[in-house]
């Protein structure tokens, strides 16, 4: 059973109250990818690079098992790059620069030997391309997860909402619900949405947790108060790629696995924020996740007698 994923591949510069980066590696791919790699080894990637991508960054995700044949690196031409600044509270940020580069004319081409994916991830892109990807597959994987974001709100907004109907699950945050919704309360929103056609919905709420709503029925998990948060880049995108890898490697699209699912995600995503970039999710091992989950656990486990 394999998972698809596509989405960015990028450089990203960032700067948080407690510091600045250069032209980092990020994008969205790359984090949902090394998330997932930790549960599941079989992960094909479809992206675009340009020719000024280090080759070790490849390497890196080659060495955690991630399938590059559907990586395409454009010669003469520049990655993908988006810059943000953090705001104190390290939940809300401003995107500061995006420029497409090569994903304005991005083409994606899928590998005959992806064609079998049970497991699609459309990670954060053009929704045109996230189309695309869906048409060009021969058999519809059981389960699509979409992530979108603001930007494509703003200016794809039509083909968004044609996408939303062949989706099985989608993830957004807070404020892209109340943007796509025009609704302010979260479960109004969570209803409206429900409607355009995707039947599970995850809203992140980044350091107050996530929400999953199916139906009537919602479940709500926190996220791990942690001391300190470095840098919240890719959070979402490591949230969601935990969450499909669990359910690829469970193959249970259950109500009650997702719930699972959204604590794994929920705890990967913990790790992601500890430093800048990708850096935490190439260093961590197994052992860490589990106490990680278990922390969760004793978070939300209690016990109450009414009297
Ligand atoms: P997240 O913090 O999970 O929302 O994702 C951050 C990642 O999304 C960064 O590594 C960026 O490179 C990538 N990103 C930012 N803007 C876009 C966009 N408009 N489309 C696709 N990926 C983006």
């Amino acid at each position: 059973m394999s998972l698809l994923v596509i989405g960015t591949v990028a450089f990203d510069a960032i700067e948080t109250p407690f510091g600045k980066t250069d032209k980092i590696v990020g994008g969205a791919a790359t984090f949902i990818s090394l998330a997932a790699s930790y549960f599941t080894k079989k992960i094909n990637l479809v992206s675009v690079v340009g020719d000024d991508f280090p080759t070790d960054a490849i390497d890196m995700l080659k060495k955690r098992g991630v399938n590059t044949a559907g990586l395409q690196i454009k010669e003469g031409e520049k990655t993908f790059f988006w810059s943000g600044r953090y705001h104190n509270d390290m939940n809300s940020r401003d995107t500061l620069d995006t420029q497409l580069n090569v994903l304005a004319t991005f083409d994606p081409e899928i590998p005959q030997e992806y064609q079998d994916c049970s497991f699609l991830m459309l990670g954060n892109l053009a929704p045109a391309v996230q189309h695309q990807v869906l048409d060009r597959l021969h058999t519809r994987p059981k389960l699509v997860v979409l992530d979108t974001m603001n930007f494509w709100m703003d200016i794809a907004l039509p083909e968004l909402t044609s996408l939303l109907k062949r989706v099985d699950v989608l993830t957004i945050n807070d404020e892209e619900a109340r943007q796509l919704s025009k609704e302010y309360s979260l479960v109004k929103a969570a209803q409206k949405i429900l409607a355009m056609g995707p039947k599970y919905l995850i809203i992140k709420k980044g350091e107050h947790g996530a929400l999953l709503f199916h139906g009537n029925e919602v479940f709500f998990a926190p996220a791990l108060p942690l001391e300190e948060v470095f840098d919240p880049t890719g959070a979402g995108d490591t949230f969601a790629g935990g969450f499909v890898a669990h359910l690829a490697k469970t193959k249970d699209y259950s109500f009650e696995n997702m719930k699972s699912a959204i604590i794994l995600g929920s705890a990967m995503a913990s790790f992601c924020v500890e430093k800048f970039g990708t850096q935490r999710l190439t260093e961590i091992n197994m052992e860490e996740i589990k106490q990680r989950v278990q922390s969760f656990v004793s978070l939300v486990n209690f016990e109450i007698e009414l009297v």
